[in-house]
Order: structure tokens, then C-alpha cells, then sequence
């Protein structure tokens, strides 16, 4: 009881009697505490912040509205590849794209592309209470849709899992509403015409497919992985 009170007794004084300009700096350094923790509050060695030119153009949400995790791969050889993906506008009205937050590399680097509070275009249906997060992985890379291609054979490398997983750790951490964790095949279950075929149909998502350590990683995270049934069929507006 006495430390809350000389605590409350400190504050006042402070507020009281500091200098205008004293309290000023005190307001900016509140300010920037609060602002900062978005991307700062993983605090990961091998993250690289690196936001795409629309990160600020994407639909901005509250921290406290994300419970979903989406594990993808890229469908793509290297990082570089993705980036030019994520890159592209796609979407002429907002002048944004399709990409997720986060991105692993096989190396186990981390980048991430978008801010958590910001809504970023990588689920049909999910974006809003989501995070993506894209392992770097060839999936059915360059003819996705042909049905000559539909096996994902390149495994996810060690370094790259154990990354994937520190990552998840120190997003548990700051995002404590975050209770949930899906495949993108599991969210998305269309099936489109095929490319080399007019008469076959395949799975227009797999990613990240049968290789994905799912036993590991959820021996490891407190996520639970929820495949929601009866998935509604949004329109193909979006990845
Ligand atoms: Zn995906």
C-alpha cells in the first residue's frame, strides 16, 4: 500500500511540476512506446523488418483481433522471386498486393513484410484475424495447376522449421488472443480446372502441403490447428 501510494504521490509531482518542455519529451517517449511494440515487441535476432512500399495502404486492424495463424509456402524457387510477388500491385483501388506478414527463408532468416496491424492480403476469407506466414519452399513451382505437378517433393529444411518456430514463440508471446493455426490448404478447398487438362480438376491450394512437420510443430507452439468445416467459397478475388 505505501509503494502505490508513493507511486501515485511521484506521478502527480512529476506531471505537477515538470516543465513544459519536460513534459513534452516525456509525451513523445509515451508515444513512441506505444507505437513501437508492432514490430519491435518480437525482438528476434534474425527477423528483418523490411515493409513493402503498400504496408500503410493496407487495411489497419487492432492487435487484440488476431487468432489465426496461416502457415504457406512461396510455390516459388527463392526469396527474391517473392518478394517481386509481393511487390506487385494487384489490386488497383488500394494500390496493395497479395503477400504475407512474414516470410522464412531455408536458411532460417526471417524478413517480415507487413505490420501486425495491418491487414494483409494471403487467405481467402481469413485475412482480417490472420497472420501469414510463407516458408520459402518450390511447391508445385513453375506449372502449379498442371496435373503432372500436383506432388510438393522439396522438404522443409531443419534451420528453416526451427526459425518458423522461434517465430511462433515470440508471436505467442506478444499476441495473446492468438489460439489457432491452419495449413492454407485447409482454409482454402477449391478446386480449379487444370492447366494441362480441361476435363481434370485440382486443388487450386496445397500449400504447404504433406512435407510440412505439423506433428513437430504442434508438439512445440500452445496453437491448436483448427480446419474449420463447411469452408463458404469467397469470391476469387484474392489469393
Ligand atoms: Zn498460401
Amino acid at each position: 500500500m505505501v509503494g502505490t501510494h508513493e507511486h501515485h504521490f511521484t506521478s502527480e509531482l512529476a506531471l505537477n511540476d515538470a516543465a513544459p518542455g519536460v513534459f513534452l519529451l516525456w509525451s513523445a517517449a509515451m508515444m513512441s512506446a506505444m507505437t513501437i511494440p508492432v514490430d519491435k515487441l518480437l525482438n528476434l535476432d534474425r527477423m528483418r523488418v523490411e515493409l513493402l512500399p503498400y504496408d500503410d495502404r493496407l487495411e489497419r486492424r487492432e492487435l487484440d483481433q488476431i487468432q489465426w495463424l496461416v502457415v504457406h509456402c512461396t510455390e516459388l524457387p527463392d526469396m527474391a522471386g517473392a518478394r517481386q510477388l509481393g511487390e506487385k500491385i494487384l489490386y488497383p483501388d488500394s494500390r496493395t498486393g497479395n503477400s504475407g506478414h512474414f516470410y522464412v527463408d531455408r536458411d532460417g532468416s526471417i524478413f517480415q513484410w507487413v505490420s501486425l496491424d495491418r491487414v494483409a492480403h494471403h487467405v481467402s476469407g481469413f485475412n482480417r484475424p490472420s497472420i501469414g506466414v510463407e516458408l520459402v519452399n518450390r511447391g508445385r513451382f513453375p506449372n502449379w495447376w498442371d496435373t503432372t505437378s500436383q506432388q510438393m517433393t522439396q522438404p522443409y529444411p531443419e534451420e528453416q522449421v526451427e526459425a518458423f518456430l522461434g517465430l511462433l514463440d515470440a508471436l505467442c508471446a506478444a499476441l495473446p488472443g492468438l489460439g489457432f493455426i491452419a495449413g492454407h490448404e485447409d482454409l482454402d478447398r477449391r478446386m480449379v480446372t487444370s492447366t494441362d487438362n480441361p476435363n481434370a480438376r485440382v486443388q487450386r491450394k496445397m500449400d504447404p502441403g504433406p512435407l510440412f512437420p505439423w506433428d513437430l510443430v504442434l508438439q512445440r507452439t500452445r496453437l491448436r490447428r483448427n480446419i474449420p468445416q463447411d469452408q463458404p467459397g469467397p469470391p476469387a478475388a484474392q489469393i
